[in-house]
This record gives C-alpha cells, sequence and structure tokens, in this order.
C-alpha cells in the first residue's frame, strides 16, 4: 500500500524545489532586446501564429532586473560585448540564456575581428539554436528544451553559481582596437 492509498483523490504531493522549477519554466521572462536580423524572428514567435506566450514568456522586460532570460538574437561585435555582458551581469539569478542563430552560437558568416565568433566566449549560454535565421518554431523549441533544463535544476545550482567567480568581466573583453592591432598588415 503506497501513500497514494492513504491519501483523498485531488491531493498533490511535490517537493519545493519541483514546484519552484514548475514555476520558473513556466514563467521565464525575456529581456527586450534584439542584436540583428535574427531578432526580427524572435519578435515573430510573439505573433498570434506562433504565440510565444503559451510558453509563459511573452512578458518581455526592458529592465534585466526584471528578466531571466536573455535570447542573444544575432551577431555580437566587439562594440556591444561590453554592454551585453553588463545587462547579463545586470540580470538577478538564475537567468537564462539562449543563443540564437549561427551568429549568437559561433559568429556565423562574420569571421572577422569585429565579430565574438559566439556569445558563450563572454557569458554562459543554455541552449544553442542553428539557423540563419532560426524560424520562430525554432526558438520556441529552445524554449522547451530550456524548461527541460529548469525542471531539473536545483537550489544548491544557484548557491554554487552566486558563489563562483565572473565568468568574464566587462572590462575584460578586448576593446576593438586592441583586436585591429592583431590582424596582420
Ligand atoms: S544568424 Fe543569420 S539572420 Fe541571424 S543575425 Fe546572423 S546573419 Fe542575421
Amino acid at each position: 500500500m503506497g501513500l497514494e492509498d492513504k491519501l483523498p483523490e485531488g491531493i498533490v504531493t511535490t517537493t519545493l524545489e519541483s514546484l519552484v522549477n514548475w514555476g520558473r519554466a513556466n514563467s521565464t521572462w525575456p529581456l527586450l532586446f534584439g542584436l540583428a536580423c535574427c531578432a526580427m524572428e524572435m519578435i515573430a514567435a510573439s505573433d498570434p501564429r506562433n504565440d510565444i506566450g503559451r510558453y509563459g514568456a511573452e512578458i518581455m522586460r526592458a529592465s534585466p532586473r526584471q528578466a531571466d532570460l536573455m535570447i542573444v538574437s544575432g551577431r555580437v561585435a566587439n562594440k556591444m560585448a561590453p554592454v551585453i555582458k553588463r545587462i547579463y551581469d545586470q540580470m538577478l539569478e538564475p537567468k537564462w540564456v539562449i543563443a540564437m542563430g549561427i551568429c549568437a552560437s559561433a559568429g556565423g558568416p562574420f569571421n572577422n575581428y569585429a565579430i565574438i565568433q559566439g556569445v558563450d566566449k563572454i557569458l554562459p549560454v543554455d541552449v544553442y539554436v542553428p539557423g540563419c535565421p532560426p524560424r520562430p518554431e525554432a526558438l520556441l523549441f529552445a524554449l522547451d528544451k530550456l524548461r527541460d533544463k529548469q525542471r531539473k535544476e536545483t537550489f544548491a545550482q544557484y548557491y554554487r553559481a552566486e558563489a563562483a567567480e565572473p565568468f568574464v568581466r566587462p572590462d575584460d573583453i578586448a576593446p576593438l582596437e586592441s583586436l585591429r592591432a592583431k590582424q596582420p598588415a
């Protein structure tokens, strides 16, 4: 005889961790910003046909302090990298990152000194979305993958994340001029 036989119908048991993860996975609020052409597809994910609201992610926040998901939609220029990093640092834990498109994931067709070859050089990425540009459905699939990850997270992970050294500080990102200087003449 299990516990379920002793409980009246309609009672649900869970752990606090699962309950919190359930809430987080169903109300992940993205930061309101876009970097390049991929941003158009990200915007299209909010239209009635794709309806990102089904994931509880339609509330795009203009302040990093109210957002817990950064969707990097587009190429990351060297000049922009310290700004993105600073905004990421201003988001509260727990927070997640989706690299949307091949530019944000690995530099894409822009293999040159002006573009960071993947945003994971400056901040940790949870889900990568391939494509140039990925369709809105691909972004929704990435949200599904992120939800799988969020459901498995533990509180201990966040303590460790807060105690860890920063991934990269904004000032550590090489300024454009120094990268230009390294280019062969
Ligand atoms: S992946 Fe393609 S669509 Fe997206 S930012 Fe790069 S060039 Fe533009």
